[in-house]
């Protein structure tokens, strides 16, 4: 049997290692179209290792986060990949936050999230001394990570254990139903029994290219991050997190210690205008033009144009940007912040302009495809290697 999985991020690479470790006598082809594996998402973001508080029960991304984020946390410990358990806090500022505190505290509690526990004002000052807020959700077990070496981690193991890996090879499309061919922009033709597509920011364009359904759309949203200036990282000992909005995917502009010792303070999450838009300078005509194209694009606008125009303010001034931390950080000034890579999230996008909020999974024929797969799915990718594994029918 010969199995190809395209696209060379974390979970395409997760899923690749798996599929050649468990499945020995079978060909294994990972397609990656860059020059190198891990460029995108994988190497852009937080660095968490969620413990699965916030997911709706019952979710596929609660389950695949829990599951994930015992098998990441032991893939690290096991490779000597880096690894800090520093605990998160959820933070309510005032008493309008607590109903929200108390809905994630529910599914938390639902989703088996290790050692959560309630504190108060107190408690808060004993796990982050400089936070404010009037209560919290202590998640001791999440965890921070550096992706883009785990994913490489997993590339070594592939190889070794006989896969092959080409880069700079782009998948335009596969063609077939029950065998699939695996057409490159070049024209070369790739024959599998099985193809799993893990593209990232490109999985709806080649979805929709193989035949596939046309929704959902992949609409692209930057994250950008400060980190804090020196002088004042020692004030956070872990990662500070705010009650999210229930209405949006996204967790809100939160302070996170890195595996190298920085604070990341972010992510926003700003519409792009091109798909791989890490600034707010790059933009691509094709990619706006094929999303004003889709109804869907237009229905999304209508639904968020409130909260795309705020978040677009804060992206143009740092002090609004640093005014949303210091809520959690008090005194926080945009004199303690530097400027710090971003990220694009792949966020998918539903025909009625809604954002999908769980991670979504296609099988047609030999194809098995990945629709969305944002935060937390670097948690998951292990978790979710194991799912895509089995829908594919290549498991066991
Ligand atoms: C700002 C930000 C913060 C985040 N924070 C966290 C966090 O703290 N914890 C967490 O768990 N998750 C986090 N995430 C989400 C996480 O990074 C992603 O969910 C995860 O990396 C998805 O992995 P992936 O392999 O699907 O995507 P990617 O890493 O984007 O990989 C997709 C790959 O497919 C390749 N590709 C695309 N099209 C083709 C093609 N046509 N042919 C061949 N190859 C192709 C791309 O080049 C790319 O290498 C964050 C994401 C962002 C953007």
């Amino acid at each position: 049997m010969k199995c190809v999985v395209v696209g060379g991020g974390i979970l395409g690479i997760a899923t690749a290692r798996q599929l050649a470790l468990a499945r020995p006598g079978d060909e294994v082809m990972l397609l990656e179209r860059e020059p190198e594996l891990a460029l995108h998402q994988t190497a852009r973001n937080s660095g968490v290792i969620h413990a699965g508080v916030y997911y709706p029960p019952g979710s596929l991304k609660a389950r695949l986060c829990r599951r994930g984020a015992e098998l990441m946390i032991g893939y690290c410990e096991a490779n000597g990949l880096p690894l800090e358990l520093c605990g998160k806090v959820v933070v309510a500022l005032d008493e309008h936050e607590l109903p929200r505190l108390d809905e994630l505290e529910r599914r938390a509690t639902a989703n088996g999230v290790p050692g959560l526990r309630r504190v108060d004002t107190d408690g808060l000052r004993a796990i982050e001394p400089h936070a404010a807020g009037i209560a919290a959700l202590h998640s001791p077990r999440t965890a921070i990570t550096d992706f883009a070496a785990v994913a490489r981690a997993m590339a070594t193991e592939l190889e070794a254990a006989g896969g092959k890996v080409r880069t700079g090879a782009d998948v335009v499309r596969m063609d077939g139903g029950h065998n699939a061919s695996v057409v490159l922009a070049d024209g070369e033709r790739v024959a599998a029994d099985r193809v799993i597509v893990c593209a990232g920011l490109r999985a709806d364009r080649l979805a929709r290219a193989s035949g596939a359904a046309d929704a959902p759309r992949i609409v692209p949203f930057r994250g950008e991050y400060y980190v804090l200036a020196p002088h004042r990282r020692s004030e956070v000992r872990g990662l500070i997190y705010p009650v999210p909005d229930p209405a949006l995917p996204f967790l809100g502009i939160h302070l996170t210690r890195r595996v190298d010792g920085a604070v990341l303070v972010g992510p926003n999450a700003v519409p792009a205008l091109a798909l791989e838009g890490y600034d707010r300078h790059t933009r691509s005509v094709g990619d706006l033009a094929d999303l004003a194209r889709w109804p869907g694009g237009w229905r999304l606008a209508r639904r968020q144009w409130r909260t795309g125009l705020s978040e677009l303010r804060r992206s143009r001034s740092v002090d609004r940007f640093v005014a949303a931390a210091a809520r959690y950080l008090p005194g926080l000034t945009a004199a303690d912040v530097e400027p710090a890579p971003a990220g694009v999230r792949a966020q998918a996008v539903d025909r009625d302009g809604s954002l999908v909020d769980d991670f979504r999974l296609e099988h047609h024929g030999a194809v098995t495809w990945v629709r969305n797969a944002p935060s937390p799915a670097a948690t998951s990718s292990l978790a979710l290697a194991e799912e895509l594994i089995e829908r594919a029918g290549l498991a066991g």
